[in-house]
């Protein structure tokens, strides 16, 4: 998805400012290092074209893993109009007890125009931590648990 469509394999880019398209939507240029070819595509597009790539988690918790898949959602909340979006992350470790986890994050246009991924430090769990997770916190706070309640009546279960 990433690779330069001239020279059809994955080159160095560089990735450009984002920028507002007249149809108004959010659009990632980038152009190749090695043979000058320029080509944009739109940021969400393009955040979803990460998937298959490696996944590193520093020390001191430090693993290693594949993003297996995503979801996107753009974010709209922001006052000062910075586009964010939001992020939902499946990742997969070489970890035969626990290999999916879940990681909730984003990307955001930086003052500088650059998308930048904010995850770094951001929550990330085996899904069978996260259900603890979600149903501990549902026990201890009712907007939480309303939170839930109005996702699964929304959802028809
Ligand atoms: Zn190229």
């Amino acid at each position: 998805m990433c690779a330069c469509a001239k020279c059809e394999k994955k080159p160095p880019h560089n990735r450009l400012p984002v920028r507002l398209s007249a149809e108004g939507e959010y659009i990632q240029p980038m152009d190749c290092k090695k043979c000058g070819y320029a080509w944009e595509m739109p940021v969400v597009e393009w955040i979803y074209s990460r998937v298959g790539q490696d996944v590193k988690f520093k020390p001191p918790a430090q693993r290693k893993g594949k993003l297996k898949d995503r979801a996107v959602v753009k974010s709209d909340n922001s006052s000062d109009g910075t586009p964010y979006w939001d992020v939902v992350d499946l990742i997969q470790f070489d970890d035969p007890e626990r290999p999916d986890w879940i990681r909730m994050s984003y990307y955001l246009r930086d003052r500088n125009g650059m998308l930048t991924f904010g995850g770094q430090t951001s929550i990330a769990e085996p899904i069978a931590v996260w259900r603890k997770v979600l149903v501990d916190v549902a026990r201890q706070k009712q907007w939480f648990c309303n939170l839930l309640k109005d996702v699964v009546h929304e959802l028809g279960e």
